[in-house]
Formats: C-alpha cells, sequence, structure tokens
C-alpha cells in the first residue's frame, strides 16, 4: 500500500514536470521520461501505447487491451488501423 502511494506521488510529480505530454498507458509515466515501444500499425506508421518496461512485462495478452484502447481513440483510424494492430501485436510486435 505505501509503495502504491509513493508510486502516485512520483507520477503526479513526473507529470507535473512534462505539461502536456502524454502517458504510458500502463504506468502512466510521461514519455519525456520512459522510452516508448513502437509498434509498426501501416507502412511508416507506428503507434505506442506502452513504454519499453511495460510492454517487456506484461504478456501479449496482457498488452492488448492497451493498443484496443488507444486504437478507439483514434477513431476512423482505428477502426481502419486496428485489425494490423492486433496481428503485429499477438506476433509480439
Ligand atoms: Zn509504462
Amino acid at each position: 500500500m505505501k509503495i502504491k502511494l509513493w508510486k502516485k506521488i512520483k507520477i503526479i510529480w513526473l507529470k507535473s514536470l512534462a505539461p502536456g505530454w502524454s502517458t504510458c498507458g500502463h504506468c502512466d509515466i510521461p514519455w519525456k521520461f520512459v522510452k516508448r515501444h513502437e509498434t509498426k500499425c501501416a507502412k511508416n506508421l507506428w503507434c505506442f501505447p506502452l513504454c519499453e518496461k511495460c510492454w517487456s512485462e506484461l504478456t501479449i495478452i496482457q498488452r492488448l487491451p492497451h493498443y484496443q484502447e488507444l486504437m478507439g481513440r483514434w477513431g476512423d483510424s482505428g477502426v481502419k488501423y486496428g485489425p494490423a494492430v492486433t496481428r503485429s501485436v499477438l506476433n509480439g510486435g
């Protein structure tokens, strides 16, 4: 419990240092401080709902909802690229 609280405080602090930056979908740390894991959606198009650390710690099945959530936010583009992204994720991309 204590660790969780410190983690939350750390995230709030990091977010305050990176106003306007979006964050990793799992650990919620801004992209300014974590390396994003890029997954190919299409030719010349990559998406990155997760940082390298979270990506490497999660199983493929655990990663998938983060990609689906991102595709949901992409609207029509998400519908268009969703199947290719799901294929990439299932292939370990
Ligand atoms: Zn992360």
